[in-house]
């Protein structure tokens, strides 16, 4: 079966049919195939295009986990040793891009549960950036001065191992909601409307469009009403984790809302598909914009090849490298941090070696907020400005073209 848009009735109504994206692959979106020695039941492909199939067949034990990987001992201890600690649930679309042989595949190693994530690491806290801290209500995180997050859930697709909300979304005794006031907004929609600095309003969680479609616009045009509010962004990873989420009517709905933005996590090529290109191109085709955020991790993308090629990627489906986030000493999860030393060596090899647009920013995420924290490409030394490119060679220009400013009172 083609995949065209025309073809799957795909295309808005009341909106100009736009031609299928030359980038756009035609693959046809298959019902994966059991690989040798792998036991598992045909998927029907109506059944496989379906989000909500995938959510309720979500892998969440080690019998339904054997159907798409051959589990080590060490995994398997690793979920008997979670279990009951921290949720564990795996989309089949997910299970899919799993090498089921190879225990250290990136995807797997961002699905499945691992001895580390058992360890207590030297410092290691379970929100150490803060967010507690700075919430003014239930869902309401209010950190910076005219923007503001929504923990409007703390439900996922998949419970990804890194998550730097671990122990708001994936442990099991853990919540940010102190008390469970059910789907009821009032309150943080009340914040948000006698803050009027407040202009920027990012839905976050967990995963936002965990929410069935009709709730989610209850809460995107509640936010709408508000006339302080100017642009509603969205963070979820559903176009990685459950692609099929993405359909016509949520995006359609999201565009009577204007302006939103959805920012996505990609961490690995691995992860960009067929199935998440359509994705990423049908919210493009409504107007949202997609950016990226990717987590610095050992053993998933801490090398340059992969992180360059992840970057390259991103471009090639139209989806913005936005941050680059260094790993978190969050508990359950340093097990996948690297040293800074290697989210710079990683920068460098980006920085002016592809187009400024594909370099993501790289950012630690602090009780103080994000901090920038690449390498410059300047100093002022006394004899002038000292700027470097991205192989490496410098030159000076002089005070008299850049002179320093004079209220800072010189070097
Ligand atoms: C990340 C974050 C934001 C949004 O930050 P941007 O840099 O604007 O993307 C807002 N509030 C909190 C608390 C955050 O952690
Ligand atoms: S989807 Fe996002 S919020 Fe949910 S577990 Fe993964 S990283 Fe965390």
């Amino acid at each position: 079966m083609s995949h065209t848009f025309a073809a799957n009735g795909d295309t808005p109504s009341g909106t100009p049919t736009d031609p299928p994206s030359a980038t756009l692959s035609s693959t046809p979106t298959g019902t994966p195939a059991a690989p040798p020695g792998l036991v598992r039941p045909e998927i029907p492909e109506e059944q496989w295009n379906d989000w909500r199939w995938h959510m309720r067949k979500r892998i969440t034990d080690v019998a339904k986990a054997r159907q798409w990987i051959r589990l080590t001992s060490d995994e398997e201890k690793a979920i008997a040793g979670s279990a009951g600690k921290y949720r564990w649930s795996v989309t089949p679309y997910y299970a899919s891009l799993m090498d089921p042989y190879d225990p250290d595949c990136p995807v797997r190693q961002q699905a499945v549960p691992a001895l580390g994530e058992l360890l207590e690491h030297t410092g290691a806290e379970v929100d150490p950036v803060g967010d507690m801290f700075y919430r003014k209500t239930n869902r309401v995180v209010h950190k910076y001065p005219d923007r503001v997050i929504m923990l409007i859930t703390e439900a996922c697709p998949v419970y990804c191992r890194h998550c730097t909300r671990k122990f708001h979304t994936t442990a099991v005794d853990g919540t940010y909601f102190e008390k469970n006031e059910g789907e009821d907004f009032t309150e943080d929609l009340r914040y948000i409307a006698e803050h009027p600095e407040i202009r920027d309003v990012l839905l976050t969680g967990g995963d936002p469009l965990s929410y069935r479609d009709g709730k989610l616009e209850e809460i995107v045009s509640s936010l709408r009403a508000i006339p302080s509010v100017e642009i509603i962004r969205i963070g979820s990873r559903f176009p990685v984790l459950l692609p099929q989420r993405i359909t016509d009517e949520l995006c359609a709905m999201l565009a009577r809302h204007h302006p939103v933005w959805l920012n996505t996590h990609f961490n690995h090529p691995k992860e960009i598909t067929p199935e998440s290109e359509r994705a990423v191109d049908r919210l493009l085709r409504h107007g949202i914009p997609v950016g990226n955020q990717t987590v610095l991790l050992r053993g998933i993308n801490d090398d340059l090849e992969t992180m360059r090629t992840l970057m390259t990627e991103l471009l090639r489906i139209r989806v913005r490298p936005y941050y680059l986030y260094h790993c978190d000493n969050v508990t359950g999860v340093s097990h996948f941090m690297t040293s800074v030393e290697k989210g710079w060596e990683i920068m460098e090899g980006l920085q002016g070696h592809i187009t400024g647009f594909g370099v993501p920013q790289y950012v630690l995420t602090t009780r103080l907020g994000k901090i920038p924290i690449s390498q410059p490409y300047h100093r002022r030394t006394p004899e002038g400005l000292v700027l470097r490119n991205y192989k490496g060679e410098e030159m000076l220009v002089d005070d008299a073209a850049y002179p320093v400013a004079e209220t800072e009172g010189g070097r």
